[in-house]
């Protein structure tokens, strides 16, 4: 057998891209009345064996039938009957080896992934997907990142006991706390707290879980095993393929319809082991290695995908649109985005553009990878430092502002701006204008958050910064890292649950640990209403901030007249529109991250508060306020400024008397 080494010299040689790189768009099986056809690229197989079974686990083998070879690479069989609902596998021969393999194209499997089936998709579609559509844009992107089995698994959810962890969770409507009929959980509660997607950790088919063992065991899931295919863990019946195709459809079709776009997470960096399905139908081609015979591991999971190439990359796009086309995926977060290459980024960019409107689909990834790799020839990773080079609808996780705000993710000890540190002042004004200082083109392209699935919570991280703080002092530096980032530019997420003061008892990366540690405390929700609330006034307030929600190239211009003061931050915002329909035309954020209160001086008449440290639904009736004014400590205090109604006002405010 040959090398690695030798492999990728192969890989790379012209006779190999003339005589094997293939074009067309249909590997794998397609299924229907018309006939079944099964078509796998294994450019350096000796022979290919269709295996086909009738179930997807178990000793029931009923037919071996050898492939044609055809050109490029292309292995195939056809069939004239529909043969939905067949498992199958292959046998795989290459210098004189023989292996078995799923199909890397799959679009079905059964049990844990080990075989494929062959789908005919219509027959997966949930009563009502013909009309499925996503809701409208919006004025506002807020993105709440949730996981399948974290959404539904505690009681307190109040899902019927057989959905819970599961897909069918989300098609729940109206659910309740303990089932009390009173306070609202799962999809009401996100629509009553006004976030507009949610965002899917990893739902393809992972390896980490056992399908077919205990319900309790649990993993964020990214170790991708079938690109194609949902999770099986997720689904009521994992042993019929077409039962997760079709409960998915329903949980993205439920989401819609209650008001949701839908963002899924996907892991094209890495796969679960280096010994998958590319591996076994195209040896080396799929994976990195570097020119000392190391096997690159950028991604620290054992192996990376090379997205370089060319069979590689189409792979990577076809199953991106696939899941817009198939399963009406309205955007995508990239895991470590920074190991997948630029070009192949900006092509997906243009594909999705061009078949649903620029922008409409969301993109963006981390912006980072966990060490070197083994990238060939002159691809360029879409890092941090290659933004500019990326589409400006492209975007990526701000770690700038993240660790700006609250300390560093990685360094557990390290406080942030506004729970310590200090310099960091002009960190958070950069923020505000979503870094296009660095050569960032427009804050479409920036990711403002301070809290992900990865790393502490953040109220974890306060208490680790802070731990001589009391619960209402964290509670207020909550408020305040909420007011910040939401009151920055750029587009807004959040980890499902930041908004209750989620913990996870100060673990900082909760992949593998217990679903009794991971899964969302709807009770918390509740016990916690007052966070809730405020973030909820925030998100309204957000929506009404034209200048803040602007993600154009010449959005930073709106950012003006900052002043940084240690521990206080303050700046203007033009908050005018085009059409001149604004509530307030001038925006003024202050921030004060001291454990004293400050004051703060205000030009001219027709200001209103909007947000103090404790109420972000000020801007509800208006607060008149002039002159000198007081900012609570550690608190944001957002006024806004409305040009008619100048000079009108004498009235002594709250904030008035409480002026130092
Ligand atoms: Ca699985």
């Amino acid at each position: 057998m040959k090398t690695a080494l030798e492999w990728k010299r192969y890989y790379s040689s012209p006779e190999f891209k003339d005589r094997y790189l293939y074009n067309g768009n249909d590997l794998g099986v397609s299924c229907s009345d018309s006939g079944t056809s099964f078509k796998l690229w294994s450019p350096s197989a000796d022979s290919v064996t269709l295996n086909l079974y009738h179930g997807g686990s178990g000793q029931n083998l009923y037919k071996s039938i050898p492939m044609r070879k055809e050109e490029k690479g292309v292995w195939s069989w056809r069939a004239e009957e529909n043969m939905h609902g067949v498992y199958y596998d292959f046998t795989v021969e290459t210098e004189g080896e023989k292996v078995c393999s799923a199909d890397p194209y799959a679009k079905a499997c059964g049990v844990n992934g080990r075989r494929s089936m062959a789908v005919d998709l219509r027959r997966t579609d949930p009563e009502g997907w013909e009309n499925d559509r996503a809701p409208e844009k919006g004025t506002e992107q807020f993105i709440y990142e949730l996981h399948v089995k974290e959404f539904s698994w505690d009681a307190s959810g109040g899902f019927p006991e057989e959905y819970r962890g599961k897909y069918k969770a989300f098609t729940c409507r109206d659910t309740t706390l303990y089932n009390d009929g009173i306070h609202a959980t799962g999809l009401s509660y996100l629509r009553d707290l006004g976030v507009t997607h949610v965002q899917i950790m990893p739902a393809y088919d992972y390896g980490s879980v056992d399908e077919a063992g205990k319900d309790t065991e649990f993993n964020w899931g990214y170790d991708p095993v079938n690109y194609n295919v949902p999770e099986g863990s997720y689904s009521t019946d994992p042993e019929h393929g077409e039962v997760r195709i079709r409960e998915m459809k329903e949980m993205i079709h439920s989401l819609h319809e209650q008001g949701f776009r839908v963002i899924m997470d996907v892991v094209y960096n890495h796969t679960y082991v280096l010994d998958s399905w590319f591996q076994r139908t195209a040896p080396w081609y799929f994976y990195r290695v570097f020119d000392n015979g190391r096997i690159s591991n950028g991604s620290a999971c054992g192996n990376d995908v090379a997205s370089e190439r060319e069979m590689c990359a189409k792979y990577i796009l076809e199953s991106v649109l696939y899941w817009t086309e198939e399963y009406h995926v309205d955007g995508f977060r990239f895991d470590l985005m920074g190991l997948l290459d630029v070009e192949l980024m900006n092509r997906i960019r243009r594909a999705l553009d061009e078949r649903y409107g620029k922008g409409e689909k969301l993109m963006f990834g981390e912006p980072w990878a966990a060490d070197a790799t083994a990238m060939e020839g002159d691809a360029v990773p879409a890092l941090k430092a290659n933004i500019g080079l990326l589409d400006e609808n492209i975007g990526m996780f701000c770690d700038d502002t993240r660790d700006a705000v609250k300390g560093s993710a990685l360094k557990i000890h390290k406080p942030g701006f506004i729970n310590g540190a200090e310099d960091k002042e002009d960190d958070i004004i950069n923020g505000v204008s979503a870094w296009t200082v660095s050569g960032v083109k427009a804050p479409s392209q920036i990711i403002t958050y301070v809290s992900a699935h990865d790393n502490q919570t953040l109220w974890d991280k306060l208490t680790e910064t802070l731990p001589e703080a009391d619960e209402e002092e964290r509670m207020r530096l909550n408020r305040m890292a909420a007011a910040l980032y939401m009151t920055c530019q750029g587009t807004l997420f959040f980890l499902s649950g930041e908004e209750f003061a989620r913990t996870k008892d100060g673990m900082e990366d909760s992949f593998n640990a217990p679903i009794a540690l991971n899964r969302l405390d709807w009770e918390k929700a509740w016990e916690n209403r007052e966070l809730v609330e405020y973030y909820k006034g925030l998100i309204a307030l957000r929506r009404q901030l034209p200048g803040l929600c602007d993600k154009s190239a010449k959005a930073s211009e709106r950012i003006h007249d900052a002043v940084k003061e240690e521990n206080a931050v303050s700046f203007l915002v033009d908050n005018r529109t085009k059409d001149g329909r604004e509530r307030w035309q001038t925006l003024k954020v202050v921030y004060n991250s001291s454990r004293t209160p400050r004051t703060v001086d205000l030009e001219g008449d027709g200001w209103s508060i909007l947000c103090d440290g404790t109420d972000s639904r000020l801007w509800e009736k208006e607060h008149p306020v002039r002159g000198k004014l007081y900012i609570a400590p550690q608190s944001v205090l957002v006024m806004g400024r409305t040009e008619e109604d100048m000079g009108q006002s004498d009235e002594e405010s709250v904030w008035r008397k409480q002026a130092v």
